[in-house]
């Protein structure tokens, strides 16, 4: 009980990009429990993650020392790999000895092969403040723009379609907006699972009397409150979402006057589309052509009217194609710039939208200034003092291809897990065994650490102090609750060893320093400042001024293009890389649990979490599980033409039949061993939620 805590400590959590605002109540420099507090996001709520996730710091495998590898040590995932055993491949070593060399490899590198021989992943995990310090090393020290994060495997192709037709990769509206709207869409996500606390809105908006519309392939908790929940085919989107355009447009529902004074290329969607009825795109998205007339003019039809998303909209070949698709039918509608209307793609990570606003992204500097733009460089290179590499860098899986073509040799890993986040795991593996010098910083031995040169320990999350930016936009201070276990240290001055090691002088001695060096080459995070966040606690950007609350809801009357003007970006229907065939015949989805976190590093670490779901499990349609003579809880056997596994069959009735799901959080059984690699051309994001695979009882 709260009696017995030494001490509270505010701060967020670290989680989904919902970015819930929580207490830890500390005793004994340990977190007794956590409660969720009145932030803008949550209101007093937390899913199970926010409210038992706490005690992966505590658990005996915690890094605690640098270490070194072996010499003569393979590098490669350690079949035997145990974290409970004494490191075999690893030394300990002291932070001087493990930073010199970790800095000397990546130093030499570039002496030797160029700038371009060295990239970095920062993370999503990690505060604003390191995520502008990692992506700065990189520019700065590094010489290149080959700096990027998850938000490649996560919403990269939303950003792009956002960045193309209005002008900004950030949702428009906050998801409390749902609370005022008349129709709420959610397609490709789950929030119940993914984004629970921003579910319990939606529920809510449902009782309000919202009608909540669900369109998705696989059925889901929420669909218990949906007004229609449509079931399109895999892979069955653009066709489904061009259908819907050709009802508003033929049938005139669109909005003539939102049109003329807001949008540009209406035209062109307009002769886009006239192709495209229920009839033509039924057959391709399986949905019957009056469920697709009547969902189309409930969204027009009403007066406010929103678009979630998630990623099973993004992660396909054509997921920039899919959100172009639904940016058009908000600006079609007028349903964007005003409460309860936009287009809110909800992000994963806890600071996703903020790594990515801080600039780790390879073809972006911070707030998304494009590195080819000579004049919004050069106010960087003002900034930094010194000149910044003119091209962008290559994408988490460019760059993975890039070592194995022997182009990238040297890599800095923050807190990332490419190796079981990536698609096509083998392929991935051995880049990274690849590499001549890897530095990963981590809290754990990671899959990926398994393949470094050294490691680097790194404080968790409630062990230190910064800025994080949710999918609504709210920039939000987590403060440190608990010393870092050992020697490990904060990312951010682990960053700042490495970089005075590249000769950079970096001297911050506090992340606030950083956050006011951010201020100055981000218009973004104007009248945001530190003291206020330590004040407030939360400020939505944009912010007109200092004593101003942020805009929940943007481009009420312009948007940030060229001419002030949103643009339709038409699209045809493209089918997925890898249809199913006779050899491969179900489709393969992959994602996350409700309990465990992406690739299980911090929550397969924590206690409850991992008891309430301890193993690698695939969910599968009853039908389907029948026709293969399984059990639910029998093991089925799942491949495709990268790989196979072994998991526990679970019944899933909402599940598809020729579908199953597989969470990618288990190492013994990695679905990313099976996943395909094929990106999308403009988001260059992988298609994680359609391969073809087979199914057989093991
Ligand atoms: Fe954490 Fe997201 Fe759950 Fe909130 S909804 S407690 S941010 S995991």
């Amino acid at each position: 009980d709260s009696a017995a805590a030494d001490r509270r400590v505010d701060s967020i959590c670290p989680y989904c990009g919902v970015g819930c605002q929580l207490t830890y109540h500390v005793k004994d420099e340990q977190i007794l429990f956590v409660e969720g507090r009145n932030g803008p996001s949550n209101q007093g709520r937390l899913c199970v993650k926010g409210r038992f996730g706490f005690d992966y710091p505590g658990h005996p495998a915690r890094l605690t020392r640098p270490l070194i590898r072996r010499p003569g040590v393979p590098k490669g995932l350690d079949p035997d790999f145990d974290p409970a055993r004494p490191l075999t491949h690893f030394r300990e070593a002291s932070w001087e000895e493990a930073l010199d060399l970790a800095a000397r490899g990546l130093v030499e590198l570039k002496a030797t092969q160029g700038p371009d021989a060295l990239a970095g992943f920062g993370s999503a995990k990690c505060s604003n403040e390191e995520a502008w310090l990692f992506q700065k090393l990189v520019r700065v020290g590094f010489g290149s723009n080959h700096v990027d994060h998850c938000t490649r495997l996560c919403h990269a192709s939303s950003v792009a379609a956002l960045m193309e037709c209005l002008g900004s990769g950030a949702v428009t509206a906050s998801f409390m907006q749902a609370l005022q709207a008349e129709v709420v869409i959610l397609t490709g996500c789950n929030p119940a699972v993914n984004h629970p606390v921003a579910a319990t809105y939606f529920k809510q908006a449902a009782r309000n009397g919202t009608k909540l519309i669900i369109l998705d392939p696989r059925g889901q908790a929420l669909d218990a409150y949906a007004w229609r929940s449509l079931r399109f085919s895999p892979g069955g989107d653009v066709a489904l979402f061009n259908a819907m355009l050709n009802v508003i447009i033929g049938e005139g529902l669109y909005d003539p006057a939102y049109i003329d004074a807001h949008t540009e290329g209406f035209a062109a969607l307009k002769a886009g589309v006239v192709d495209m009825t229920p009839e033509a795109m039924s057959p391709l998205c399986g949905v019957a052509p009056e469920a697709i007339r009547e969902v189309a003019r409930a969204y027009a039809g009403a007066e406010r009217a929103m678009i979630f998303w998630g990623m099973g909209i993004s992660q396909h070949v054509h997921g920039t194609d899919n959100a172009r698709c639904l940016i058009s039918l908000a600006l079609a509608c007028g349903h964007t710039g005003r409460p309860g209307t936009g287009l809110h793609p909800l992000r994963g990570q806890n600071n996703v939208q903020g790594a990515s606003d801080a600039g780790l992204i390879p073809m972006v500097l911070p707030d998304y200034q494009p590195v080819g733009d000579a004049q919004l460089r050069a106010a960087f290179e003002a900034l930094w003092g010194t000149e910044l590499a003119p091209d962008p860098g290559l994408t988490v899986v460019e760059i993975m291809d890039a070592i194995l073509a022997g182009q990238i040799r040297g890599m800095y890993i923050l807190g990332e897990n490419p190796a079981m986040s990536d698609p096509d795991l083998n392929h991935a593996r051995a880049a990274l065994a690849a590499l001549e010098h890897l530095v990963v910083q981590d809290l754990f031995v990671t899959e990926t650490a398994q393949f470094a040169d050294v490691i680097l320990p790194a404080a968790a999350w409630s062990e230190k102090t910064g800025t994080v930016t949710n999918t609504n936009r709210q920039v939000q201070l987590g403060r440190a609750a608990l010393a870092p276990p050992g020697e490990a240290k904060p990312d951010w001055w682990i960053i700042q060893q490495m970089a005075r090691r590249f000769g950079l002088g970096w001297d911050y001695a506090h992340p606030r320093e950083v956050f006011a060096e951010m201020k100055r080459g981000m218009h973004s995070l104007d009248h945001i400042t530190w003291e206020r966040l330590e004040r407030e606690g939360s400020v939505t950007y944009p912010c007109p001024a200092d004593d101003a609350p942020g805009q929940d809801v943007v481009f009420a009357d312009a948007f940030p293009r060229a001419g002030g003007r949103a643009r339709f970006s038409p699209t045809r229907p493209l089918p997925p890389d890898e249809p199913v065939d006779a050899a491969y015949p179900v489709v393969l989805t992959t994602g996350r649990l409700l309990e465990h976190w992406h690739t299980g590093a911090m929550t397969r670490r924590s206690r409850v979490l991992d008891e309430r779901e301890p193993e690698a499990a695939a969910f599968l349609a009853p039908a389907e599980l029948g026709r293969l003579g399984v059990a639910p809880g029998g093991a089925v056997r799942i491949a495709t033409r990268r790989g196979a596994i072994t998991l526990t069959a679970r019944v899933d009735p909402g599940m598809p039949e020729g579908m199953v799901f597989v969470p990618f959080a288990f190492v013994e059984a990695a679905a990313n061993l099976l996943t395909n690699p094929a990106l999308d051309p403009d988001g260059k994001i992988p298609e994680f939620k359609y391969a073809a695979c087979r199914l057989s009882p093991a």
